[in-house]
């Protein structure tokens, strides 16, 4: 079983390397807009889109023209990718999968990607890669690439820079150990195992919210572009990817716990996008409840649970386990004990007690064990089915499948 992983560190440059990325960055993020410009110019005036060939041809007459020579002191590859990345966004578009390929700004995600391993050098034990037109580059070394280097990428988020190092190998198809469980994803508690353990809410979001709205109050009274201004912004940001790390590093730690120990997992297929989109309503239709469920959707968003799922199901994919997703019916009030369902067995948020047998117990807890029995059914049918494997009762959606066994450890990506 081939597995593809992601290791990403932090860069410690020098001050000449960190100035050359900025460049390398401008000019990756130049190279695109100026392809894309080209392209509407072209849509505009009735001609067909170029191709990546064809762009490359003029990536050249711009690396050795007189008006942008500038793009000749960053490395060919890179600048190439970022016209990959184009003719990607315009497949994506084309294909309905995303918006149609906007321009690049400055300071949003920078990045380029070196694709060729024969041009990087990996030295693990002085922690230090080497990376064409850059050199030697220190890496802060939080544990060992595994696997043979793909391709690497260079970003910077929060005023740090970051190696992405994408590596490829060969691993044996796991025996999945453990038994199966069931995941109840709640507010006050971020997840509740039908074997009674849970997690509780991170709530990093709330933890910084204050700080950060007093940071982003701080920036529009600063006069716009003022160098006072840029401070603010880069506190703002600070803080934004201060949060982003906190609740990926509880998302992956739990996620790493729940995969490791069981062989089924099974949890709610919640639409966690259109929970969180519905809320407001339409100006014809306006939402019920407006404020109270966008607390709520912040709380869910905030807690990551679309996030969660991605990383758990990749993470038992990995160890050859199954990851079942149930339909959300009438889990949360049904008694586990006598079958009884009605929704006064549910009458505050915690408790769960039964009007028929009187059956009592927390009512996440009873949640995790109502879906783990319809997963058990789930996964019987369809294996009875033989047809389908338990695990294409999970379904990917677009982003997950994108990314699906690629996960990103030591310094996690934004
Ligand atoms: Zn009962």
């Amino acid at each position: 079983m081939q597995r593809l992983q992601a290791f990403k560190y932090e860069l410690m440059p020098t001050g000449g390397q960190r100035r050359d990325m900025r460049r390398f960055a401008g000019s990756c993020r130049f190279v695109f807009n100026k392809a894309l410009a080209l392209q509407k110019e072209r849509h505009e005036q009735g001609e067909k889109k170029l191709g990546y060939v064809g762009l490359c041809k003029l990536l050249t007459e711009w690396r050795n023209g007189m008006e942008t020579p500038w793009l000749k002191d960053a490395p060919t590859h890179p600048l190439q990718q970022a016209l990959k990345d184009l003719e990607r966004a315009y497949a994506n578009f084309f294909a309905r999968r995303a918006d149609f390929p906007r321009f690049k700004k400055k300071g949003q995600r920078d990045s380029f990607r070196y694709p060729d391993p024969k041009q990087i050098k990996l030295d693990q034990a002085d922690s230090r890669i080497f990376l064409p037109k850059l050199g030697w580059l220190r890496y802060r070394n939080s544990r060992d690439v595994q696997g043979t280097v793909k391709n690497v990428t260079v970003s910077s988020s929060g005023g740090k820079w970051y190696v992405s190092i994408q590596t490829e190998r060969e691993v044996e198809q796991p025996i999945p150990q453990g038994g199966a469980v069931g995941i109840d994803m709640g507010i006050v508690r971020f997840a509740t195992l039908s074997d009674g353990t849970f997690y509780a809410p991170l709530n990093s979001f709330k933890r910084h919210e204050d700080r950060l709205r007093r940071a982003q109050q701080a920036m529009s009274r600063k006069t716009k572009f003022s160098s006072n201004w840029r401070r603010a912004k880069a506190r703002v940001q600070r803080i934004h990817s201060r949060i982003g790390n906190a609740r990926r590093d509880f998302l992956h730690k739990t996620t790493t716990t729940i995969s490791q120990n069981h062989a089924m997992v099974c949890i709610e297929d919640l639409q966690v996008r259109n929970m969180s989109r519905s809320a407001a309503g339409t100006a014809e239709a306006p939402g019920r409840n407006v404020r109270a469920k966008s607390g709520l959707n912040k709380a869910i968003l905030d807690q990551g649970w679309f996030e969660f799922r991605r990383q758990l199901d990749y993470k038992l994919a990995w160890s050859g386990r199954y990851l079942i997703a149930v339909p959300p019916h009438n889990t949360s009030r049904t008694c586990p004990c006598c079958g009884y369902g009605s929704k006064d067995n549910r009458r505050t948020q915690v408790q769960f007690l039964c009007v028929e047998c009187g059956f009592e117990e927390n009512a996440d807890l009873v949640g995790a064990i109502n879906i783990l029995r319809a997963g058990h059914a789930r996964c019987a049918c369809e294996v009875s089915d033989a047809v389908r494997s338990p695990a294409a009762g999970t379904h990917r959606s677009d982003s997950s499948e994108h990314d699906a066994g690629v996960s990103t450890v030591g310094i996690p990506r934004l």
